[in-house]
């Protein structure tokens, strides 16, 4: 079951899209701020996110900004009105898919289910062999190589490694590391995440010489190979 989040500030519009997904058999979160919604797209982890562009708080366009920083989570915007600019703006800023206020509902479902199914697609994709330099892991049955030369990791530390390959040159919070790797009953202990670092580091970087995984000051880590 897909899980949407809808953030939109107009109660009525939100209260009424709400209950045509959840009829749809969609799970359904709803905030009327764009700083909530930015906080719940992280602890709720949505499969798509409906956008409002004018919030109170944050608006859509820095939501938007803030969420293609780190995630490729699929994001329909709403726009008040027919505003060009406001449109360019926001697809320019990684929105998908944008819908003017006022909206058919079957319209914004079909977008809906095209915005879905695009991007399982593309994450299916997303889950092909990585390589750099020697360095070169297959999600698709765990293996971790350098060369020839076999790298024995446990699941969660190459799920760690994947997910900070996949987001390469980019600095992951160890909150969001936590979150898509261990899940959620581990929210709030982020010493675990540093013990893995250290345990990949061990059977990479200090084993083979190289530098994979960079600590990044007050933010977390980011993978970079040198
Ligand atoms: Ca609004």
């Amino acid at each position: 079951m897909s899980k949407i989040l809808i953030v939109e500030d107009e109660v009525k519009i939100a209260r009424f899209v709400t209950l045509e997904l959840q009829h749809e058999g969609y799970m359904v979160e709803v905030a009327h701020d764009g700083r909530t919604g930015l906080a719940l797209c992280e602890s709720w982890q949505p499969d798509l996110l409906i956008l409002d562009l004018m919030l109170p708080e944050l608006s859509g366009i820095e939501v938007c900004r803030r969420l293609r920083q780190n995630s490729d989570l699929p994001i329909i915007m709403l726009t008040a009105k027919d505003d060009v600019s406001d449109k360019v703006m926001g697809l320019d800023m990684g929105a998908d898919d944008y819908m003017t206020k006022p909206f058919a509902i079957e319209e914004l479902l079909a977008r809906i289910r095209v915005c879905l199914k695009k991007h399982r697609s593309s994450s299916a994709a997303g889950s092909g062999t990585l390589t750099a330099g020697k360095l070169r892991i297959e999600p698709a049955n765990y293996s971790a190589k350098f060369g020839d030369e076999s790298i024995a990791l446990t699941k969660k530390e190459f799920d760690l490694l994947h997910y900070l390959w996949q987001h390469e040159n980019n600095a992951i919070t160890r909150d969001e590391l936590l979150s898509h790797v261990w899940g959620y009953e581990f929210a709030g202990d982020t010493n675990i995440v540093d013990v893995y670092i250290r345990y990949l580091r061990q059977k990479i970087d200090d084993r083979f010489g190289v530098k994979t995984i960079h600590t990044i000051r007050a933010v977390g880590y980011m993978f970079r190979y040198e």
